[in-house]
């Protein structure tokens, strides 16, 4: 069992505060969907967790099973199972996506004999072509293909915690299902626990989340089930606008919806 508990954490960016105070907890075989509007911290949120650079922690802390991750370095949270799905995936000229996971497990120790076979068998499970697995790592990929491949590394790494920055963007419908049935598997196979970044509820119907947070202007407003997530596509944001502690937004919410 697998805990990132991330309490009370406040980052800058240049100067501006952009999370001011945001406390959340994914353990293994959960999913936790973030929502909010554009600009709201969400993507801050993602590489902060993964120690990007140009980010200064102002308050809080983040831990992976009591181990304060915030002092790793990037490659470390990664071997102590942390994932990154990012929003917008870094093309990596001269690197196949072969070389990039051999060179992982090589890092980890983890014998990379079966890996070309591994890759193919995930590939397929999401529909996605062999011809791509030898090509320069997201290099000239559309952005579906980009989530595509963004699955297919965290089906063979078999992280312990993915924060899935809109994985949902540019995938058909058919890849949407597809890419989200594949996570959903890794949270029953494996106890992976996930952390999805989406601004659809489709996405949650095949994905589905055990709570629905909301981040608006840097702070978590609201929390509920799965449901607050359909509720949000037909209403906006407009209720949280003025960003209102969670506390407040969830009894609103609880006590009948978001115009009560
Ligand atoms: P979201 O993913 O919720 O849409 P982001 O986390 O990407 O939002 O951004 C939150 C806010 O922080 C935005 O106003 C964005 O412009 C600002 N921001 C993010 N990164 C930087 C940066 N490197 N320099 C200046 N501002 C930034
Ligand atoms: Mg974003």
């Amino acid at each position: 069992m697998t805990e990132l508990v991330i309490t009370d954490l406040s980052v800058s960016v240049g100067g501006n505060e952009i999370l001011r105070g945001v406390s959340l907890t994914v353990r293994s075989g959960e999913v936790h969907a973030l929502m909010g509007p554009n600009g709201s911290g969400k993507s801050t949120l993602s590489h902060v967790l993964l120690g990007k650079p140009g980010y200064e922690v102002t308050g809080g802390s983040v831990s992976l099973d009591g181990v304060d991750v915030l002092t790793m370095p990037t490659w470390e949270r990664a071997k102590a199972g942390l994932f990154l799905g990012m929003q917008y995936p870094t093309e990596v000229p001269g690197v196949s996506l072969l070389d990039m996971l051999g060179a992982s497990f090589a890092a980890s120790g983890i014998d990379a004999s079966g890996l070309s076979d591994r890759l193919s068998e995930e590939a397929e499970r999401i529909g996605f072509g062999q011809k791509f697995l030898s090509r320069p790592l997201n290099v000239d990929l559309s952005g579906g293909e980009m989530k595509r491949n963004e699955t297919l590394q965290l089906g063979v790494l078999k992280p312990k915690i993915a924060i899935l920055d809109e994985l949902d963007s540019g995938l058909d419908v058919d890849a949407l299902r597809l890419v989200s049935r594949r996570v959903e598997a890794a949270t029953e196979e494996d106890g992976l626990g996930v952390l999805v970044i989406t601004h659809y509820n489709r996405l949650l119907t095949e994905l589905h989340p055990d709570r629905v947070h909301v981040l608006a202007d840097g702070r978590i407003v609201a929390e509920g089930g799965a449901e607050m997530a359909e509720k949000l596509e037909e209403t906006g944001y407009a209720e949280y606008a003025s960003a209102k502690p969670a506390a407040t937004a969830e009894s609103r919410f609880a006590s009948g919806g978001f115009d009560a």
